[in-house]
Formats: structure tokens, sequence, C-alpha cells
């Protein structure tokens, strides 16, 4: 029997592929991929890759083990030693701190702005959207706590979207304050739902313990019921005057941006390390509970890692979730473009030198050749549906004088051009 892939995984397919969409087209990925790049590196941001798996712990205190993600979604890796396991990663930030500590980061000029992209694994139950291999584009700034840092880094997440031609999405924007700011709201909360505690799903009854504004992030429908219920009141009345001005200071370059955004108190970042601004982005395409990206400031996050006090902020957008979103607008992605030209032999004595002119012009443009030798009629064709502009079969003839015809796809001009000139003939094609 044959065998599928692993359930909540995709495969990125070539275009041209049967039934292809767009959330599993490789080209459209890769579009994301390089529009992301090229925003960010505009920005300043320097690429880094850390590895796909991590040492438990530092997933578990760069996660916070009171996640669903700690809790429930981890992917352990073992292998034949005596190791207690791996974590495949979850999300970028925890291994990405730990690579910026450990390679003495912290040398360079701050604030550091470093991006990655690449696989995140989650065992969570697989729906439109929610994958257990999904792939992420993260941005980080290191050193720094700043409210421009914060504003930046939001206005970043926009011109990504907009760059890919995304229209419909929405910035929904909070802030959970400093620590003392989280712990008179998990007080409030302790207080208010205490006498409700029947009605709270188990696992909120252990997060009322552990930490109450993790409550607020539940998925349990009874949950949800009773925190509208109660008509709890948002994290951001809370906020002390430092983080509240902090705050007013990020709303404020948002604002001279033209950056739109909605203030959402519903936003929780329950974990210790993070601090003030959180945000998230949401768009149609990938459904109400889903966002399409999120990020926070962290200045917490290196101690807890055990390195010294480091402020940072950071975003992930999911690639997978961008693709959705452009395929529910109709955004259309340029594909692989097909070959500039196609080269074909018609006897079998010149299909190496069809090889190796095309070769030699692959330094300037993209060109394929037919293995066998072919008929005209049937080059022309092949060279078709590979989507080549032009094409050229080589004879006898053309061979000895040293000359190939170039015939245009589209319109069917032919024109002879002489093998010495034809890297300067397809890099004229090319530009135009
Ligand atoms: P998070 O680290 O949970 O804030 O996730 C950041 C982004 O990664 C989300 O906004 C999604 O776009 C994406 N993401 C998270 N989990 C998944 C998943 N299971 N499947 C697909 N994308 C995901």
């Amino acid at each position: 029997m044959a065998i599928d892939r692993p359930k909540g995984t995709k495969d990125h397919l070539p275009d041209g592929s049967p039934k292809l969409s767009l959330d599993v087209q490789a080209s459209a990925f890769a579009h994301v991929q390089e529009t992301a790049r090229r925003v960010l590196e505009r920005a300043g941001a320097q690429f880094m890759a850390t590895p796909l798996f991590e040492e438990a712990e530092l997933v578990k205190r760069g996660v916070g083990g009171s996640t669903d993600i700690v809790r429930k979604e981890m992917f352990t890796v073992y292998y034949f030693g005596d190791h207690g396991g791996f974590i495949l990663r979850p999300e970028g930030t925890a291994g990405m701190v730990r690579a910026y500590l450990q390679n003495g980061l912290k040398q360079l000029p701050a604030p550091l702005k470093l991006w990655t992209h690449g696989p995140m694994f989650r065992a969570e139950n697989v729906q439109k959207g929610r994958l257990r291999q999904f792939h992420q584009v993260d941005y980080e700034v290191l050193g720094s706590t700043d409210a421009l840092v914060d504003a930046e880094a939001i206005a970043l997440m926009v011109d990504v979207v907009r760059a890919l031609g995304l229209s419909g999405v929405r910035v929904k924007l909070g802030s959970i304050g400093d620590p003392a700011d989280r712990d008179n709201y998990n007080e409030y909360l302790r207080g208010l739902f205490t006498p409700h505690l029947e009605h709270l799903s188990d696992d909120s009854k252990d997060r009322l313990t552990r930490n109450p504004m993790r409550i607020l992030d539940s998925k349990s429908a009874e949950d949800q019921d009773l925190i509208r219920e109660l008509a709890v009141r948002p994290m951001l009345d809370f906020l002390g005057a430092e983080a509240s001005a902090h705050f007013a200071e990020v709303q404020a370059y948002l604002g001279a941006w033209g950056v739109e955004y909605d203030l959402d108190p519903s936003i929780v970042r329950g974990l210790d390390y993070y601090r003030r601004t959180a945000w998230e982005l949401h768009h149609e395409g990938v459904g109400a509970k889903s966002a399409l990206g999120g990020g926070g400031r962290y200045d917490g996050l290196s101690a807890q890692l055990g390195g010294p006090e480091v402020p940072g902020i950071g975003w992930a957008f999911g690639i997978e979730r961008l693709l959705l979103a452009l395929e529910a607008e109709g955004v259309s992605l340029p594909g692989t473009p097909g070959p500039l030209l196609y080269l074909a032999a018609m006897d079998a004595e010149n299909v190496g030198l069809a090889a190796q002119i095309a070769r030699s012009a692959r330094a300037v443009a993209r060109v394929e050749f037919a293995y066998k030798a072919q008929k005209p009629g049937n080059a022309f064709k092949d060279a078709e549906r590979r989507r080549a502009r032009y094409a050229a079969v080589i004879g006898t003839d053309e061979a000895l004088r040293r000359v190939l015809n170039l015939k245009n796809l589209v319109s069917g001009e032919q024109r002879e051009v002489a093998l010495d000139d034809l890297n300067t003939v397809l890099t004229e094609l090319e530009n135009n």
C-alpha cells in the first residue's frame, strides 16, 4: 500500500502540478519568503538560522511551562543514546534568543534586528490553517526597549502583507504591561473567577492557580461564556504609568505613519517574560480565531533562558496562513517563469552540442535542452508545454555554420543568431 504524508503536513509542489492550489504551490511559498526577505533586509534585519530541534529545557523555558504548546503539543526527538530527548521547535524566538546569547551577538550594535524562516512543529488538532508542521517568517529585535522599535516591528508586518498584495488585514493591538501590572491583574482575575470555579474548564481551574491571565486565552466555550458574563476588565485598565506611557508612544508612532490598528484588550500573553506591547494580525480568509501572525515584547526572556537582561521584541507570520489569505483575496502570485530558451537537436550527433550551448547560455538566462533528438514540430510543442519563450532546433547546417534559429513561440517570428552572440542576445531578450 502507498504511504501518505503524516497528518497535518503539506507537500509543496511545482508549478503545473495537478489540482494545484496556492497553499501548496512551492513557488508561491518561495515568493512569500522572498518578499519578507526584501522588506526585512531593507529595514536592516539580518538573516540567521537555528536548528530545527533544541533542548527540551529551552522550549519549556522559552515558551512557558503553562502553555498548551509545552503541555500538549511538543514533538520529542529521541535517538540512540542516553539523551533525554530534544524538542522539534514549536516557534522561532527561543532558539533565536539562545543563539544570540550563546554566540556573543550582544557585542553587535544594538538594537540588533534578525530574521529567519523555516518549519515549526506543534502536535495540534489539525484544521484549516492549523498544521503540525507549518512555516514561519520570524523577526526579532534584541537590545532595545524603545517604543519606536515596537512601532517599527508592527509596521514591518504591515509592510510585508502590503508587499504581498494583501489588503484585508487588521492589526489588533494591546499591551500587557510590566510584571507588577500583570501581578495586579492576575490578583484581580483570581478574585473574580474563584467564586465561579465550578464553571471553569479543568484546564482553566489549573490556570487559575498558575497563571489566571491565560484563562482569557482559553479555547473552551464554557470559559469564554463565563468571561463574557463576568464582564472581565481588560489588562489595559491595569497598566502602570510607565507601561502606559510606552504604549501611548507606540500608538503615536503608528498613528503618525498611518498604520491602522484596533485596540484589542483581549490580547494576552500570560508568560512571565512578556512585557508591554502585544499584537496580532487577522484576516477573514484564515478564520476569525486564527491569526495571520502575532508578536510581542519579551524583555524577560533572556534572563529566563539563563542569560543577562536583554530586552527583545519579535513577531512571526505563518506562511501557510498568508497563502490562505492570498488565495481568499484572489491575489495571483508570479509562478516560476518558464525557460527563456529551449534547445533541441534534430539528430543524435548534435544533442551534446545543444547541451553545451545550453550550459554556456545559462550564464545569462534560464535555458533548457532536450535530452533526445527531436523533430522540429515535436520540439516546439515540448518547448510550449514547458512555457519557454523562445526555441531553437539545431540541425547539421546550423551546427556547421555555428548559428541558431531562434523562434519566438508567441509571435512565431524567427531570427538567426550566431552562437558567439547568443549570450548577448539572450541578455537583451531577458530584459524586455
Ligand atoms: P504563535 O507563536 O502561536 O503566536 O504563532 C505565530 C503564527 O504562526 C500564527 O499567527 C500563525 O500564523 C502561525 N501558526 C501557529 N501555529 C500554527 C499551526 N499549527 N499551523 C499553521 N500556522 C500556525
